[in-house]
């Protein structure tokens, strides 16, 4: 699982690298095809489900699950959630960071650092003898302290064979309440989180998550690891629990 861990993340750092105005998310997504196959990798998200780009690329409103498209060119001012996974022998990876494109308004910006933030909070509740509820509880005080919402309809996720393995991680809940957490458990935590009412559309094709309000979100994910000495991010080097810098990965 470090192996698709880490492609993953190179994958995502080397796409977030492109992220300019004027490129277009059909753009990313070739890219990131070809990066993961050059690299010994599969793209977990392609045909999934039917999903049909290698990335999901998210723009402003859009929460998660926005298809790559040739007409999405982006401008300054966006930002944009890149959400990508690996699979590599048959492992997958999976990872996502919402990228600034140019300048971006001071509250835009503070919606990322806030959603990176509740990551980290959520992070560091994966540990044995902790239960989902206190990764759910830290990413939601961290959200509600600056004054966004949490999406409910979405949460992060076990993984391992699978993309989506049990069990279902809410970036919302209680401490203290429910499942316990187990060494050697690896778990996507992915807080999706808003700067007006956490109330989102889903497209008719069950695909595209915008705000109801048409106000940006953010989203940032990594896979992380429980085990006896804590909680191990897994898509990004092992060594580092939390990237030198910040926003950074
Ligand atoms: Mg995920």
């Amino acid at each position: 699982m470090k192996q698709a861990g880490r492609l993953s993340a190179a994958v995502l750092r080397e796409v977030g690298a492109r992220v300019e105005p004027g490129v277009s998310t059909y753009e990313l997504d070739r890219f990131a095809e070809e990066y993961i196959r050059d690299n010994g990798g599969i793209p977990t998200f392609k045909g999934y489900g039917g999903f049909p780009g290698t990335i999901c690329a998210s723009v402003n409103e859009e929460v998660v699950h926005g298809f790559p498209s040739k007409k999405r060119v982006l401008k300054e001012g966006d930002v944009i959630s890149i959400d990508v996974g690996a699979t590599v022998d048959g492992w997958a990876g999976d990872n996502a960071w919402t990228f600034p494109v140019g300048k971006v308004a001071p509250e835009v910006k503070r919606l990322l650092d806030v959603t990176e933030e509740c990551l980290w909070a959520a992070i560091e509740m994966a540990r044995a003898g902790k239960r989902l509820g206190d990764i759910g509880s830290a990413c939601q005080r961290v959200a509600k302290a600056a004054g966004f919402g949490v999406v409910r309809e979405f949460t992060g996720h076990g993984i391992g064979r699978q993309m989506h393995e049990e069990p279902s991680v809410p970036n919302y809940g209680h401490r203290h309440l429910g499942r316990k957490l187990r060494s050697g458990m690896v778990l996507a935590i992915e807080p999706m989180i808003t700067m007006g009412s956490p109330r989102v559309v889903i497209a008719e094709n069950g695909w595209l998550v915008t705000t109801a309000d048409k106000k940006p979100a953010a989203h940032f994910e990594k896979t992380v690891a429980i085990t006896e000495e804590g909680p191990a991010l897994i898509s990004v080097e092992p060594t580092r629990r939390r990237p030198v810098g910040g926003a950074n990965y």
